[in-house]
């Protein structure tokens, strides 16, 4: 290539290349004006982040000339003027504050008026604070948003852990700017539908752990129970039966029977819905019929089944650890050495208590890995780097794994003692937890046959049996 050639190239090139700082400071965009009312935590967290943003700000305020210091280069004025001056106004004050607004009615009108209120409780007023407002001022577009955030977040601009926005609202054209400055800010703006979502949204921060409760009933309750299933079965019945004070075992040696145990119990009611809810797909032939109420909520609380049980497994883990440090413990192998010392006695090598203790820990150890991985898989930022496929073989396939190990390093645990060592009639503890997990693991067999298998996959994939009905009597497919 010639070089005049070349030089004739770099001079078209130039008028597409960017300038990074325009020249001409006249021909900078003007920044967008936006106006915050209220001059509090929220209003001051939330002006600072748009300053930053490269926004200007005006505050709307009751005393514009004595309301404390501002985020620098932000304006207060009154709340007529800071209106009038932008199209998009912050709502930064409490519901119950409101009322002045309908007096600013005019002058708001054709405004998108963004709501960030949250109340003290749920239910506290019959309807939501945002529709309130778009009923006070019914010629503005209001938009709920922003009040998942709290100041402090939004001081501190977004992180991982609190990147959404939520927003919603009537108009597609007012929610579209709200969502375009949440962007700006470096929020993912999420759109939930209309302003009738606007409760859902503002009954957000009030919520105390929803989907946690269950499972954690649950925890509580089987601990509480198989506490006091083990109190009777090892102290109380020493106390009584032989005349015996074991009552320290209650700290340790009891404690590390209930953990394993819950977990277990809790682990299996993770993975129990599933297998039910194939099996009455493929009772009623369809996966177009609702499950019951009871299953639904059943499912939609697995990951904190599965999550609760693995914080018991892992105090499982911990106690069992310690073990060989324990006073008793220590005591008992001594006074044993010496006894045999004394005696001049020695044991045989035993190949197959060897070989069961190994697979019994070794079992316990292969679940508990897999218990943790299905643990770190649960979390959203791991999750999302996975494909479905991956997460469900991780969550289904190695779950069901993870059950069969814990299952069978229980099984191992009771060895000879099987269905005996009965105490007042009460069977060991654990042999309690195998139940639940032993059913599972048969159900998920059944479901694993080809027949069963093959029936169940068309089912998934959208095939109805013929003549299946739903609850009115007609036909599913039309
Ligand atoms: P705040 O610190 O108490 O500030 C509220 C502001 O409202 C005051 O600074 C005042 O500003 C104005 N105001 C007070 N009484 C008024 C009245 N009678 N008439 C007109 N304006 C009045 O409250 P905040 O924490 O910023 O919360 C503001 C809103 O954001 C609330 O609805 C809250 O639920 C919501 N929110 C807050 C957070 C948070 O982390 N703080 C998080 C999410 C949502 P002037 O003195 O300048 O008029």
């Amino acid at each position: 290539m010639s070089a005049d050639r070349l030089s004739s190239v770099s001079k078209e090139a130039k008028p597409e290349s960017v300038s990074l700082c325009p020249l001409d400071p006249a021909a900078a965009p003007e920044q967008e004006l936006l106006c915050i009312f209220g001059t509090g935590d929220l209003g001051r967290s939330l002006g600072q982040r748009l300053l930053h943003s490269g926004y200007r700000v005006v505050y709307g305020s009751r005393r514009p000339q004595s309301c404390g210091p501002l985020p620098q280069g932000a304006q207060a004025m009154s709340h007529e003027a800071a209106a009038q001056s932008a199209s998009l106004v912050f709502l930064c004050i409490h519901r119950e504050h409101y009322d002045f607004l309908e007096n600013l009615a005019p002058r708001l009108q054709g405004k998108v008026l963004v709501d960030v209120s949250n109340n003290l409780k749920k239910n506290l007023y019959p309807e939501a604070n945002a529709e309130c407002l778009q009923r006070m001022i019914p010629g503005a577009h209001v938009v709920k948003a922003f009040n998942t955030l709290s100041a402090w977040a939004l001081q501190n601009g977004p992180s991982d852990a609190n990147r959404q926005v939520y927003l919603c609202g009537n108009g597609a054209e007012a929610k579209q700017a709200v969502a375009e400055v949440a962007t700006k800010l470096g929020f993912a703006a999420l759109d939930k539908g209309s302003l009738s979502a606007a409760r859902e949204l503002e009954e957000f921060p009030l919520q105390l752990f929803p989907e946690w409760r269950m499972p954690l009933y649950v925890a509580l309750g089987l601990t509480a129970f198989i506490f006091v299933y083990v109190v009777i079965r090892e102290v109380v019945y020493a106390y009584v039966e032989q005349g015996e004070d074991d009552s320290f075992r209650i700290m340790v040696s009891l404690a590390n029977k209930v953990f394993p145990i819950v977990s277990l119990i809790m682990l299996s009611l993770c993975y129990l819905p599933g297998v039910i809810a194939g099996f009455i797909q493929l009772y009623i032939g369809t996966k177009y019929r609702r499950f019951p109420d009871w299953l639904d909520r059943w499912m939609l609380c697995r990951k904190q089944l599965g999550l609760v049980a693995l914080g018991f497994a892992f105090l499982h883990m911990v106690y069992t650890l310690i073990i060989p440090i324990r006073y008793y413990v220590i005591f008992w192998s001594s006074a044993n050495t010496v006894s045999k010392i004394r005696e001049n006695r020695t044991s045989v090598f035993d190949t197959t208590t060897a070989w069961r203790s190994d697979s019994y820990y070794s079992m316990g150890i292969l679940g508990f890995g897999l218990f943790l991985l299905l643990g770190i898989t649960s979390l959203p930022s791991v999750s999302n780097a996975l494909s479905w496929r991956e997460f469900s073989f991780i969550q289904s396939k190695l779950g069901y794994l993870t059950v069969f190990f814990c299952t069978l390093h229980t099984y191992l645990y009771g060895w000879d003692k099987f269905l005996r060592s009965y105490k007042w009639h009460m069977p060991p503890a654990y042999m309690l937890s195998l139940l639940l997990p032993s059913v599972l693991l048969v159900l998920k067999l059944l479901l694993l046959l080809p027949c069963v298998d093959r029936s169940l996959t068309r089912i998934r994939q959208g095939w109805e049996r013929t003549g299946t009905q739903d609850g009115t009597g007609k036909p599913l497919l039309t």
